[in-house]
């Protein structure tokens, strides 16, 4: 069995949610291999992926762009044969994953927990319904196509290695019908909350997006990020890029705090992998409480302040 990892490469680098994804195949023994497109890294050569065989980097994809990700990636595929192609779940790859499937004829199953495999089947395990379900399949692997999978975010963790040699595909950028005008810096910084380790969200129980001030602080202190749940979003009290959940970021931290999130289905969907969640809510009854590793019962307008402090006593 061959596999392919597609790894996405942005300015600052190359992900590490895919380096580990990459080196959870590579301790079982496996043939895996990479394949990275987007812009050229910064310091590429020095932290490259041991496995990776080929790169396409081009500065028009500097800002994505899904046909041409997907051309790219089907004139790829359609030299490099392999059986099973994985990528991270990202806002990019579930874009254009389903398209390049499709155009391949070829199976695709998205949110996978587990994934096995034995000659001519691949067994997988998969969410649905937001994660309140697990379904397995079962895929009959085919000569004419690969089958695709997106994985969850640090759901599959191995030690990778840098180094190797990676030989640039050559093709050219496919031409297609969206042109790339422009890029609005946004105000706030903008850190990806899926490669955080420490997150601190904060839901409707904030009240107003001026309170957030008080999860910047608690944020800062243990050397985190500050999430939201879709109400707060919703409502502008904070930008989308820091939603968690179904229709946001997947995130598996380290630990995840969550305050005033009543803990509904499709907010768990983002971050129940998370190794240890603590929840502040001050309805004992509210559903977070049955998912937690650690629960406070109270006002977090009186617990967050006294959380900061004494971390930052420590
Ligand atoms: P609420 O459910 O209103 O909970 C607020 C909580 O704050 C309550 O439990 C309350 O007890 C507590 N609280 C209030 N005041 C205090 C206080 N002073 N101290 C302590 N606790 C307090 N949601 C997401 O988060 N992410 C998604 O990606 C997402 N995608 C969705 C996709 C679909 C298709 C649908 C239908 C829904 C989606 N939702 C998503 C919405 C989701 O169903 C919930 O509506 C949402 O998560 C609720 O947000 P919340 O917990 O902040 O608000």
């Amino acid at each position: 069995m061959k596999f392919l990892v597609i790894v996405d490469s942005l300015k600052e680098g190359l992900k590490i949610s895919d380096m580990e994804l990459l080196g959870f195949f590579e301790e079982q023994g496996l043939e895996v291999s990479a394949f990275a497109v987007g812009e050229e890294p910064e310091n590429f050569e020095e932290n490259k992926p041991f496995n990776l065989k080929h790169f396409f980097f081009h500065q028009d994809l500097s800002f994505y762009n899904p046909r041409a990700y997907g051309e790219i990636l089907k004139t790829y595929l359609e030299k490099e044969k392999v059986d099973i192609v994985l990528s991270t779940a990202t806002l990019k790859t579930k874009d254009y994953f389903p398209w390049l499937s499709a155009q391949l004829e070829a199976p695709f199953l998205s949110d996978i927990k587990k994934l096995e495999w034995e000659e001519g089947t691949i067994k997988v395990l998969k969410a649905l319904y937001a994660g309140k379900l697990f379904g397995s399949f079962e895929i009959k692997t085919s000569e004419q196509c690969p089958a695709f999978f997106l994985v969850q975010a640090n759901q599959f963790k191995g030690s990778w290695r840098k180094g190797g040699k990676a030989s640039v595909f050559e093709c050219s950028l496919p031409e297609n019908p969206i042109r790339y005008e422009g890029f609005k810096e946004p105000k706030q910084q903008n850190q990806d909350l899926s490669e955080a380790k420490i997150i601190v969200s904060g839901g409707r129980g904030m009240m107003n997006g001026e309170n957030f001030k008080i999860l910047e602080e608690l944020a800062e202190a243990l050397g985190g990020l500050v999430g939201a749940s879709r109400a707060v979003t919703d409502a502008g009290w904070q930008p989308y890029r820091r939603q968690v959940g179904q229709t946001g970021k997947t995130v598996s931290a380290e630990l995840y705090i969550a305050c005033g999130i009543s803990g509904a289905i499709q907010h768990l969907a983002g971050m129940q992998s998370s190794r240890i969640i603590v929840v502040i809510n001050k309805d004992p009854e509210a559903p977070f409480f049955k998912k937690c590793s650690y629960g406070i019962v109270g006002d977090l307008f009186e617990i967050m302040p006294r959380l900061t402090k004494a971390i930052r006593s420590q």
